[in-house]
């Protein structure tokens, strides 16, 4: 039997062609494929149409060994996906009594008698496997036509992953070449995606060259670059030790930037070092109104080292709730660095936290002034050694909140983490 090593994905449905809906079907499965050893060549979306999903259908099977497509298997007259490929395939549809006992007996329990519409989910192209649905109506199939496979699964995510987990994953398993796919992520802030594409660029050439071939790609988030390592390979530990040096290598060269190479985000990087230290943080946040202690409470385990946050959104309740003064906020103005430094001082001995982060900006889209226009964010730490910083953001509202956040964990991570010192870029 031929192995399986390059796959297609097609999801279909015309829905997934508009903005209201996401194919997330394509995204799982291609990392479900990946750990089985299964290379994802291509993704496309397919209407519901006979003509443009045969399109789809025909070219994709001109290039690959595994085709899977999701969706259109329901009841109703726009679920072609079955028909189509029958008809690609060339193989007749025949009635599957057993499936049509199965769909029978679901809507029996219910105590409904089976619409005729469903007998059309007994179809099945001749010779194909059918992959029973514990979770709807529609069964999957398992289509072999000479050297290539084809699986159809169900639309809906909760009947695709348990039908693809118990009975499609086993099935590739049994068929791949022994190639597995092995990935690194090194994660990087406080510098942009050039600044990073800058110093890793002459890395990744020899990575990709080398015996052991990489493929390296740079993923930017505000606040965050991601450098993806992959490599292909029957030998596990190989590989592995390939991909250890490599992000040793970027590692060096990029330097304390660099703030996981184990795909920790930032806010679990801090946790682990708060927690090793038996360090307690507490936070104010004005313009982030509560996103930052969001982050931070996503963490597993948080109130070990998370004592509380307070949004402190009017100038009263800095005043009343933090303790900065009138005079104070009226001489510099709210979004200033004695404001930031004294609402981070405030929540800090007010929460008895051995640390304390603050954050107060305009984020716009009104409020800004000529010196201090929107995207101007001021984010104090008040712990041993202080640190403040004016920062100027460039964006809309979510984004000059995203980066303030961003900014204020990595100045956290600064401050908590031995090694990771050092001027922090804007
Ligand atoms: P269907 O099997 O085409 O009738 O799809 C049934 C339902 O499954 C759709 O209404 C969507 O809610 C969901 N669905 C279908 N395809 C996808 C996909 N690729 N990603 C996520 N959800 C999907
Ligand atoms: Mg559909």
């Amino acid at each position: 039997m031929a192995g399986l090593e390059v796959a297609a994905i097609i999801a279909v449905g015309s829905e997934l062609l508009t903005p209201s809906r996401r194919d997330t079907n394509s995204a799982w499965l291609t990392s479900r494929l990946n750990e089985l050893g299964v290379e994802v060549r291509s993704r496309t979306i397919a209407p519901d149409d006979l003509l443009d999903l045969a399109a789809a259908v025909r070219g994709a099977l001109g290039r690959v060994d595994l085709l899977i497509l999701t969706g259109g298997l329901g009841p109703t007259a726009d679920d072609l996906t079955r028909e189509v490929v029958a008809g690609v395939v060339g193989r007749p549809l025949v009635q599957d009594d057993r499936v049509l006992e199965g769909i029978r007996e679901r809507f029996a329990r219910r105590g409904v008698e089976m619409p005729a519409v469903n007998l059309k989910q007994a179809l099945v192209p001749a010779g194909a496997v059918v992959l029973p649905n514990g979770a709807g109506t529609a069964p999957g199939l398992w289509i072999e036509v000479g050297a290539q496979t084809l699986v159809l699964l169900p639309g809906p995510p909760r009947e695709l992953e348990p039908m693809f987990e118990a009975l499609v994953a086993p099935r590739i398993a049994a068929r791949t070449g022994g190639r597995r796919l092995r990935r690194r992520v090194v994660s990087v802030t406080g510098l942009s995606e050039s600044q990073v594409e800058q110093i890793a660029q002459p890395i990744y050439g020899p990575l990709a060259g080398g015996p052991q071939p990489i493929t390296t790609s740079i993923l930017a988030t505000p606040g965050r670059i991601e450098l993806h390592l992959s490599a292909w390979g029957s030998d596990v530990d190989a590989i592995d030790r390939t991909l250890e040096a490599a992000v040793l290598e970027l590692g060096t060269a990029i330097g304390p930037a660099v703030f996981s190479t184990d795909d920790s985000r930032l806010e679990q990087v801090i946790a682990a070092e708060l927690s090793r230290q038996k360090l307690q943080l507490a936070v104010a946040e004005s313009c982030t109104g509560g996103l930052l202690m969001g982050r931070l409470t996503d963490v597993p385990g948080s109130s070990a080292w998370l004592l509380g946050g307070l949004v402190a959104y009017d100038n009263r309740i800095k005043i009343e709730a933090l303790g900065v003064t009138d005079a104070l906020i009226a001489a510099h103005g709210a979004v200033s660095e004695p404001v930031a430094q004294a609402m981070a001082a405030g929540v800090r001995t007010r929460f008895g936290a051995d640390l304390a982060v603050a954050i107060t900006g305009i984020a716009g889209p009104t409020g800004g002034t000529p010196d201090k226009p929107v995207g101007t964010v001021v984010i104090a730490i008040d712990a041993a050694v202080p640190v403040v910083r004016t920062l100027r953001f460039a964006g809309t509202r979510p984004i000059v909140r995203e980066l303030a956040v961003a900014a204020a964990l990595e100045m956290l991570r600064r401050s908590v983490c031995p090694g990771a010192r050092g001027p922090a870029a804007g």
